[in-house]
Order: structure tokens, then C-alpha cells, then sequence
């Protein structure tokens, strides 16, 4: 519109007054008729010459549109308006996507709201928790157990007097509990080694590996679980029972964690005796195999065991 001429703006004006004028008669034409017929018999030759008259002006007004708009170009032609200006001009729906795309949106819109309160409702259900839910018997057994530290003193003598008991023939193992309730298990494997597990409740804290002519007795006689053997080899092993502590660390069944790595460590009484089962030597680096296989409690130097796997 903005690019149209002066006079085709004036030729337009002409053309929308002149279809005013035309709707404006055409109305009253129909007016009449419907309002006119009841008085047909009185009056009508008088409304005859009316409605002819106004029909004569409509048609007269639709002449008059006719030829001033043969002098009107399209509206678009001499403009280079884009094609978004045309919206105004053609609003019929039907030529458009805009109403099918409606209303296909508001169904996936409703779909997906049914779809979130199914989904609400289920989680509601099943609420997310650090715990997973078991389900039968295994659920009992886990709400009855209790946390391996937390196991009542009695329960540790039981299983560390049986353990006493058990293997009094290979190793000496004796308790103490300088600390409180935290039990402090020292045991003499033959004369090979004397090592010092430190427990909390059924969980084993601290390790300590020293010589058998070491003592785990400070100078004023207390227990001392924190110095180190003065062996080279036995600092050694000291880092491999740690390492053999998280190996058998059992939360569900302490027990078990604790005779496992008992027995596992009775495999260093023949410590000085045993060749390496991968190179057949005594000594490497001045030291004899210090690392015992968890599963089979085969003799290897720490070298030599990171070879084989
Ligand atoms: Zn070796």
C-alpha cells in the first residue's frame, strides 16, 4: 500500500465508497421487500416505483464499481511487499496449515498430559530411595541384620573365642581391648610372624605385620598398633593383609570376612620357605615372595604377581 500512487489511492477511496453505496442500496432493496408486502393491496403502486427506484440505483452503483475498478491494477503489482502482507488480504483458514497444525498440537498437548498423570501416579507408588526394595524373604533378613560395626561385644568373643579355638595348632591369637570396646586381636603365626588386627565390632580397621621377634608392646608396656616393623619385608606384608581386608570385606556376613582373612593368613607361616610360583626363586630384590594368591594362597613376589595377571 505504501508504494501505490496518489491517484490510485484516490481511485481506491472512490472504489470502497462506491461499494458502501452499492451494500448500503442493496440492503434497503431487500428491507422492502421483506417489510413491504403486508401493505401490497394500499400502497403498492407506490412501492413498486420505490423498489424500482432503488433497484435502478443499484444497478447504476454496480456500473459505477465496475468501471472505477478496471482502473484499479492488482493491489500487490507495483509494490515488492513479501508475501507475509498477503495474510491480511486472504484470512480464509482453509488455504492455510495453521488451524490443522492447531489442532493437532492441542491433541499430542492433551495426549501428554493424560500420559504425565499415568506417569505421576506410578511413581507416586514407587518412590526412588538409596535402598533397594527387595521383595520376599531376603527383604526380612536385610531389615533384621545390623551394621558389622555395630554387632554387641558378646558376639565378637563368640566368634573370636571359636577362632581361638579352631586354629591353636597353627597360630596363637590373643585378645585385648586397651581402648574401650574396639578389640585388638594379636596373633603369632608359628615363629614366622606375630600381626595385630585392630576390630570395630565385626569390621576389621587396622593392620599391623611385624617379625616375630618384634613386639606390639610400647616402652611403658601399653599396646602400641601404630609403629611399624623395622623389616623391610614385613612392612610389605603389612600392605598386602590391608589390601587383603578390603578383598574379604563382607558387610552382609563379618563373620566370614574375618576367618577368611585368618585363614588366608596362615598361608605366610612357611614365609621364608616357599619359592616364588612364578619365577621358582627365594629372594627377589632381597626379599622372599611376600604376596599370598586370595583365591589359591600361592606364593609370588609383588613383581612377579603383577606379571601373571
Ligand atoms: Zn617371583
Amino acid at each position: 500500500m505504501a508504494n501505490q500512487t496518489p491517484n490510485q489511492i484516490e481511485q481506491l477511496h472512490k472504489a470502497l465508497k462506491l461499494t458502501q453505496r452499492l451494500r448500503s442500496n442493496v440492503t434497503q432493496v431487500f428491507q422492502k421487500l421483506s417489510d413491504g408486502f403486508e401493505d401490497v393491496e394500499k400502497k403498492d403502486k407506490y412501492l413498486l416505483n420505490d423498489l424500482h427506484k432503488t433497484l435502478s440505483s443499484v444497478n447504476t452503483d454496480l456500473s459505477d464499481l465496475e468501471a472505477g475498478s478496471s482502473t484499479l491494477g492488482p493491489l500487490t503489482a507495483a509494490s515488492n511487499s513479501t508475501n507475509s502482507t498477503l495474510i491480511c488480504v486472504d484470512p480464509i483458514i482453509d488455504k492455510t496449515s495453521t488451524y490443522t497444525q492447531l489442532i493437532h498440537t492441542y491433541k499430542w498437548t492433551d495426549k501428554m498430559k493424560e500420559q504425565a498423570s499415568y506417569a505421576s501416579n506410578l511413581l507416586k507408588e514407587n518412590q526412588f530411595k538409596r535402598t533397594p526394595i527387595q521383595s520376599g524373604t531376603f527383604t526380612k533378613r536385610l531389615r533384621r541384620s545390623q551394621p558389622a560395626c555395630c554387632y554387641p561385644q558378646s558376639n565378637v568373643d563368640v566368634l573370636l573365642n571359636s577362632l581361638i579355638h579352631q586354629y591353636r595348632d597353627t597360630m596363637h591369637i590373643s585378645v585385648v581391648r586397651p581402648l574401650g570396646s574396639s578389640a585388638v586381636v594379636m596373633i603369632v603365626l608359628g615363629k614366622t610372624l606375630k600381626a595385630l588386627l585392630v576390630l570395630r565390632g565385626m569390621v576389621i580397621e587396622w593392620v599391623k605385620v611385624k617379625g616375630y621377634t618384634e613386639d606390639f608392646h610400647g616402652e611403658d608396656g601399653k599396646v602400641d598398633i601404630w609403629s611399624s616393623s623395622r623389616y623391610q619385608v614385613f612392612q610389605k606384608i603389612t600392605q598386602h593383609v590391608t589390601a587383603a581386608t578390603l578383598h574379604y570385606y563382607a558387610p552382609e556376613m563379618p563373620d566370614i570376612a574375618i576367618k577368611s582373612l585368618i585363614i588366608w593368613l596362615q598361608s605366610y607361616s612357611t614365609l621364608f620357605s616357599t619359592p616364588c610360583q612364578k619365577c621358582g626363586q627365594f629372594l627377589q630384590n632381597g626379599l622372599p615372595p611376600t604376596w599370598r594368591d586370595l583365591r589359591t594362597k600361592k606364593a609370588y613376589h609383588e613383581r612377579c604377581k603383577l606379571m601373571e595377571k
